[in-house]
């Protein structure tokens, strides 16, 4: 078994393509070996090893042999020797997983060192004070990271000298100052461990490979490579390289560049580096770095090379590079390259810049910018270098930031929004009432409710932030305050929110505003080329659909029909509606409705030019459009006071009998969706007729219109073919009487399971699916939508769930209903039409979970639509 890979002078054994064995940087190294780059000399012992002695606490013998016989190379090529004493081999120890990990013991230079080699290198170099520095830099390092001895006890003897000599910067220390602190840091060790610090190389090189395996299983390892689903069994590699000096004086130095500006995505070299400095000098901050442009001034052939350099990285492996390096007496040596993390900005324009300079094709672009990336570009973000505390967090429930100042109403909102106040309106929770103070705020925040709570949704339907279910905020609504953890907010205070963390603020905080360039565009028009999966949108206004569009949606995929019911205008028609005690007088307040709503339509129909409309029949509670029951409380009081007549004391103390009558215990599973349809149904009558006249008028107007009826929450086929028998005669009888035809489909959500587990039934009599994923979510889980906030939080935090299933799709248990409804329904209607309309829809991760079993299309909110776009596309490759 091979467990040591040697790289550099022309016997590198490793390639890019072996990350999994020697770890991102081990294989990079090599790789740039291979490429003739100059790189020290050294070797790879590989991540199985580590697996290896994690298990057993040992090592094969084979391992011990291949290290010994890779340092004898190792000595060949450099031409010193390990451990001589006068011509000492020195190495550095890193770590080195297949992504590089945060957390995990970093690196030890200088390895080699003890109070006899030092003498050598001393003499060697010429330079005692070089020779001394490199020790103390040895000791700390090796004592920190290896003996675990906290550095400050370094740090603290070091400044103490540095003051005891009245000088300021490590440089300014001589050799003979140095060599006294090398004592002392000797001693700082045998305090610490009760050993003396190992003066044999070969053990000090054994016990810097087991700190570096044994670092893979600390806490702050683990915690990372939880927190980014990096498997335990991955291991990392040892990376054993011969030292190059960056700190041998005034033509030495080191430092780090990007091939292109990591912020702005800018094609231009940056990075900043440090002259006679070793590279943990560059990080601590202690001196400032000079930009990189400057060295082409001071060591102009050494920038040359370095020039050439990064540019044959980036060729070679066609993205940008993060790379380290150091000059050693005028000598360019490279110490690591990788892709280099970068912001979304910077994501999206490398990768269409790097399409246009052919360096990849577009389907790489694609997969070099992440959805999550988009989203950041589409939303105010917090700014980065911004100081401020975190009170509480809620749900991330619609993505972005906002400030602005606390109001507790709706119509206080829209008040302050008049007066062009900037607000976040906070409530317990949103009803459909609210939809106009949302629309006044900055951003919503709510006390109560999950990812597809009414706040969620709403919000993230106009693109704006919102933090839900945040319960450690208690409103007083009396009082106009709320608290969280001690602080008392009152209303005019300003707050800021960040809908992509949950995080609340007290306070203005700076934010970000993203520039939507040309180049989201771009790559999206790529996506387009590549996906094979629609992307429609939810929405329920011509605005909405508006955006949408503009945003790439080809079609509408779920219009909430209740949302409509909403406006000024048609609550006192809708409530007449509700109220009504008989069915003429239902039907008398419907014939109101019905301009309204055939108003409505056409301006859906009007925006989306002929693209598919899927229009839903009511669907929630009537109980919602009803006044509150203490409102009515309030009226009545208040015409008591005033004294008004009986009468109409009366029909308000009808009204509240009424009201309480149709509340229900459970709403989300009572009287909603097709129940509604069924019991009255002169409502679904009505929206048909709506929907049917307003297509006729435009296609009288030579607009081509193919409306999609869709029917909610069906659990029995019956359900289906009882309201569609009826929806098809009245579109029938429309016709006719328009003396207009034209295609026409009906539909059916599927959004309880066992709608999903019949779904070869009830496909028999539904033209097309859509899979309402929110709906069923709560019913496989049975976990209310509206509650689910008080627990699902402390389920992801304590890793039983490893996401809100409300925002990502549980794909082994809700998936499993998705899949079996696709199989199914496409067995007895092989051309079934599928989509899905739940928040799910612009998911990543749902997305391509849905590419996979066979959606033909995805329906999400109009902002969501460009990460649904690319997600799509992303599934493809
Ligand atoms: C669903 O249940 O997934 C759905 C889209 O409908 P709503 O969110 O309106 O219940
Ligand atoms: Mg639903």
């Amino acid at each position: 078994n091979k467990f040591v890979y040697f790289f550099g002078n022309e016997e590198t054994e490793g390639k890019n393509s072996m990350k999994d064995l020697l770890g991102g940087k081990g294989a990079n190294l090599a790789e740039m070996a291979n490429l003739g780059i100059p790189v020290p000399p050294g070797f790879t012992i590989t991540t199985e090893v580590c697996l290896l002695y994690l298990e057993k606490g040992d090592y094969p013998t084979e391992v011990i042999d291949q290290i010994n016989n890779a340092i004898s190379k190792l000595e060949k090529v450099t031409g010193k020797k390990f451990g001589d004493n006068s011509n000492p081999l020195l190495i550095s120890v890193r770590s080195g997983a297949r992504v590089s990990m945060p957390g995990m013991m970093d690196t030890v230079l200088n390895l080699g060192l003890n109070d006899d080699t030092v003498v050598g290198l001393s003499k060697k170099s010429d330079n005692e004070r070089f020779a001394y520095d490199s020790y103390r830099r040895f000791l700390t390092m090796f004592g920190d990271v290896v003996l675990d001895i906290e550095h400050h006890k370094f740090e603290s003897a070091l400044s103490a000298k540095k003051k005891a000599l009245g000088v300021t910067l490590d440089t300014d220390l001589d050799a003979t100052a140095l060599k006294e602190i090398v004592e002392e840091f000797k001693s700082i060790i045998r305090n610490s461990t009760g050993e003396d610090f190992p003066q044999d190389p070969r053990q000090q090189l054994q016990m810097a490979i087991d700190a570096v395996f044994n670092s893979w299983n600390n806490q702050r390892a683990i915690t990372y490579r939880r927190l980014n689903n990096i498997p335990g069994e991955w291991g990392t590699a040892v990376n054993v390289q011969s030292m190059v000096y960056g700190n041998m004086g005034e033509t030495s130095g080191t430092g780090v560049a990007f091939t292109r500006d990591p912020a702005t995505g800018d094609k231009r070299f940056f990075g900043e580096y440090l002259m006679n400095a070793q590279g943990e000098d560059v990080v601590a901050g202690i001196r400032t770095p000079q930009p990189i442009s400057m060295l082409q001034q001071t060591l102009p052939e050494s920038y040359a090379t370095l020039e050439k350099i990064y540019k044959k990285l980036e060729d070679h492996f066609r993205d940008m590079q993060d790379i380290e390096f150091t000059i050693e007496d005028g000598k360019l040596y490279m110490l690591q390259t990788r892709t280099g993390k970068r912001t979304a900005a910077a994501a999206l324009k490398i990768a269409v810049e790097m399409v246009e300079e052919g360096l990849i094709d577009k389907r790489t672009a694609i997969t070099r910018v992440s959805p999550e990336q988009i989203d950041r570009l589409l939303h105010p973000t917090i700014d980065s270098q911004a100081e401020y505390e975190i009170v509480a967090t809620g749900l991330p429930a619609s993505p972005g930031a906002a400030v602005g100042k606390v109001v507790f109403t709706a119509e206080h909102a829209e008040e302050m929004a008049k007066m062009d106040e900037k607000v976040i309106l906070v409530r317990t929770e949103t009803s459909p009432e609210d939809i106009g103070g949302m629309d006044a705020a900055q951003g919503i925040l709510t006390v109560r409710g999950g990812m597809t709570s009414h706040a969620a949704v709403v919000a993230r339907g106009m693109g704006k932030p919102c933090v839900a279910g945040c319960g450690s905020v208690t409103i007083d609504i009396n009082a106009c305050t709320f608290s969280v953890s001690d602080v008392t907010v009152s209303e005019g205070d300003f707050v800021t929110i960040d809908g992509s963390t949950g995080n609340l603020i007290i306070g203005k905080v700076e934010l970000i505003t993203p520039g939507v360039s040309g180049e989201l565009d771009t790559l999206l028009e790529w996506a387009d080329e590549v996906r094979e999966m629609g992307v429609r949108t939810n929405a329920d206004t011509p605005h909405d659909a508006q955006v949408a569009r503009e945003f790439g949606a080809e079609g509408i995929g779920l219009c909430r029909t209740e949302h409509m019911f909403f406006g000024e205008d048609r609550i006192p028609a809708v409530r007449e509606m509700i109220l009504a005690e008989d069915t003429e007088v239902r039907k008398a307040a419907l014939q109101k409705l019905l301009p309204m709503q055939k108003e409505d339509f056409m301006g859906l129909f009007k925006v989306m030019e002929g693209l598919p409309v899927t229009i839903r029949l009511l669907d929630p509670p009537l109980h919602e459009f009803l006044p509150k029951h203490e409102e009515l409380a309030d009226r009545l009081r208040a015409l008591e006071a005033e004294g008004g007549s009986a009468e109409e004391m009366e029909t308000v103390k009808q009204v509240m009998e009424r009201v309480e009558s149709m509340v229900e215990t459970n709403p989300m599973l009572g009287h909603r969706g097709c129940r509604l349809g069924i019991t009255y149904p002169e409502i679904y009558e009505m929206q048909v007729r709506a929907i049917i006249e307003a297509a006729c008028e435009l296609k009288a107007s030579g607009m081509d219109i193919v409306p999609e009826i869709m029917i909610p929450l069906i659990s029995h086929v019956n359900e289906l073919s009882s309201t569609k028998k009826d929806l098809v005669e009245v579109a029938e009888s429309v016709m006719a009487e328009k003396d207009c035809k034209f295609d026409y489909l009906v539909g059916t959500m599927i959004e309880l399971p066992r709608a999903a587990l019949t779904a070869d039934q009830i496909a028999k009599e539904a033209e097309f699916f859509s899979f309402g994923t929110n709906d069923l979510t709560q019913t496989t889980f049975g976990f209310s939508r509206d509650d689910a906030g008080k627990f699902l939080p402390f389920y992801v935090e304590n890793s039983i769930l490893e996401d809100d299933p409300f925002a990502v799709l549980d794909q082994e248990g809700v998936g499993e209903l998705v899949r079996i409804g696709i199989e199914k329904g496409r067995s007895t209607r092989p051309d079934l039409k599928i989509g899905i309309c739940g928040e799910h829809g612009g998911e990543p991760s749902s997305v391509k979970f849905g590419y996979n079993i066979g959606l033909n299309y995805v329906s999400c909110s109009p902002f969501r639509v460009p990460i649904a776009r690319l997600a799509a596309a992303q599934a493809v490759i």
